[in-house]
């Protein structure tokens, strides 16, 4: 096994030192850290197993029988999830994805929808509430799902190609069973995006077939560039087909136009077809970086909050956690910690100050 597939699940992790009771301000509140951006995002990853194992985010060579997946006990629970995302929201978090790994494996995961759906933002308002899914289960919990408050879904789908899709997902299973999951989501009323991770060479050719079905069936399709997370999936910035080039060749057969984002700092560029049925979005994190305007905090299965997803440290909340701090000691910790936050990783990637060496893997932080 090379150098690169060793996985890094390590002990690279900030302890978070606990704020004595007398130094705790009130801590709550929207909160920026040192290039002016407000925390609005939260990921959480539920679980690092999967069902699959997608050649670009858990290669077989080294998810295999000898990988240790964490054990249920270094898990956060389920109380101490809410209890985390409850401080989260208090700062200013808007919107919550629960994530993975393959999020729907995590045993009772509606009922942790259940209890995340029950938190209200400062103003009283609801928290988006998403869930990012390789589909494989959907249709067994789609309907409770939407019982338990989910407001959205992202499904993963990388062809239509049931050859390539296939060979992708590493693990045979049928694009058929994904598109039923889709369906079954839509059928229970969960809007429904789909996003497709493009790679050159292997499932390029897919861009304009999945564009026409899902503009057939008003599903937002979002196309990602292949990014260099985590060390194990070999990336070679040759395998980046770049949004530009997948937005001209929609554009060639289909015409599109662009639109303005829905929200301050949203990810995906978004494009309207101009015959007026659809959109699509783009998500060109290595070709264009959208750094500056990145709100998101990513929290890991065993509770270590990651401030981008190319980190190479996490900072240690599950220790403060069961180490009996009180909620104001865990929003000036985490307070303290977004204040300090610089990152920009794909704004640096290529040069000298973007360390490579020691990036976690997409199924433990979350996609
Ligand atoms: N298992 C779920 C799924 O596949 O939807 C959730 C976790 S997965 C890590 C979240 C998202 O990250 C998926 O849409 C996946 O395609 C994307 N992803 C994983 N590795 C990636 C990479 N190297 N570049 C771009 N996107 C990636
Ligand atoms: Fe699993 Fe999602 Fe990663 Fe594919 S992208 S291996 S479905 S976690
Ligand atoms: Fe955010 Fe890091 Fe991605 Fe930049 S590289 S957009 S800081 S997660």
């Amino acid at each position: 096994m090379s150098e690169r597939f060793v996985p890094l699940l390590d002990a690279r992790v900030r302890s978070v030192a606990l704020p004595p009771s007398a130094q705790i301000r009130p801590a709550l509140g929207h909160i920026a850290d040192r290039l002016q951006r407000p925390l609005r995002d939260l990921r959480i990853s539920v679980t690092d197993r999967c069902n699959f194992r997608c050649t670009y985010c858990m290669p077989k060579e080294v998810f295999n029988r000898e990988h240790r997946f964490l054990p249920h006990s270094e898990l956060l629970s389920f109380e101490e999830i809410t209890r985390l995302a409850h401080v989260f929201v208090a700062h200013g978090v808007e919107k919550i994805r629960i994530t993975g790994g393959e999020p729907l494996l995590r045993k009772d995961v509606t009922h942790l929808i259940g209890m995340l759906a029950e938190l209200s933002t400062p103003d009283g308002g609801s928290v988006d509430l998403a869930l990012t899914t390789n589909a494989s289960l959907l249709r067994r919990h789609a309907a409770g799902l939407v019982r338990a408050g989910l407001k959205r879904v992202t499904v993963s789908l990388d062809a239509l190609d049931d050859d390539v899709f296939r060979r992708m997902n590493d693990v045979g299973f049928p694009v058929a069973d994904v598109l039923d999951g889709i369906d079954a989501a839509a059928a229970a009323g969960l809007p429904v995006k789909v996003n497709m991770v493009v790679q050159r060479g292997t499932n390029e050719q897919q861009i304009l077939p999945m564009a026409r079905f899902f503009k057939e069936r008003a599903h937002v399709l979002r196309m990602i560039e292949y990014m260099d997370v985590g060390t194990t999936n070999g990336w070679r910035l040759d395998q980046v087909v770049p949004a530009s080039e997948i937005v001209a060749r929609i554009d060639s057969e289909m015409p599109l136009e662009p639109m303005e984002p829905n929200y301050p700092g949203e990810v995906a560029r978004r494009w309207r077809y101009r015959d007026g049925r659809g959109e699509i979005g783009v998500v060109a994190s290595v070709t264009q970086a959208f750094c500056r305007s990145c709100t998101r905090a990513r929290l890991s299965i065993d509770g270590r909050l990651y401030l981008c997803l190319f980190a190479s440290q996490g900072h240690d909340l599950r220790s403060l956690l069961r180490s009996g701090a009180s909620d104001a000691q865990l929003s000036t910790a985490i307070g303290q910690i977004w204040g300090a936050r610089a990152d920009r990783y794909s704004e640096l990637r290529g040069q000298a100050q973007a360390d490579a060496s020691a990036k976690v893997e997409m199924s433990y932080i979350g996609g």
